[in-house]
């Protein structure tokens, strides 16, 4: 995980050093900081399986699809019990992500397919 720190003036967007507490462009005290917070989920051992329906007829080849297995959660750098579902009858797309130490919820997702490959069109390289 890489942590990116930006320091910005408030008022004029100005980059500030991070030392720095008045703009030397406008004289304003208001600073913001801009934190990127870059993570990456790698997959591993997962297993995955579909279904055919008689009422499906697209390009794809199941109307249902699931998957789950052990991701390697970098940010914490530890494994992860990722689950994916995929419904292409009712438009669902349902991502679930728990600790397998304490059964906690790290990340759910519940949305319409449909806007969930509108918003991930650019395919990841692990
Ligand atoms: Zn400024």
């Amino acid at each position: 995980m890489t942590t990116i720190s930006n320091y910005k003036c408030l008022v004029c967007d100005n980059p500030m050093d991070k030392n720095e507490t008045t703009c030397p462009v406008c004289g304003n005290e208001g600073r913001k900081i801009i934190t990127l917070i870059n993570e990456g989920v790698q997959v591993l051992d997962m297993c995955a399986g579909g279904m055919k329906s008689p009422r499906y007829s697209g390009k794809h080849k199941f109307a249902f699809e699931f998957l789950s297995g052990k991701n390697l959660f970098i940010k914490e750098n530890r494994y992860v019990d990722k689950a994916r579902t995929i419904d292409r009858i009712e438009d669902l797309y349902v991502e679930k992500v728990t600790d397998p130490l304490n059964g906690e919820q790290l990340h759910y997702k519940n949305e319409p397919l449909s806007k969930h490959q509108k918003s991930s069109t650019r395919k990841k390289k692990h």
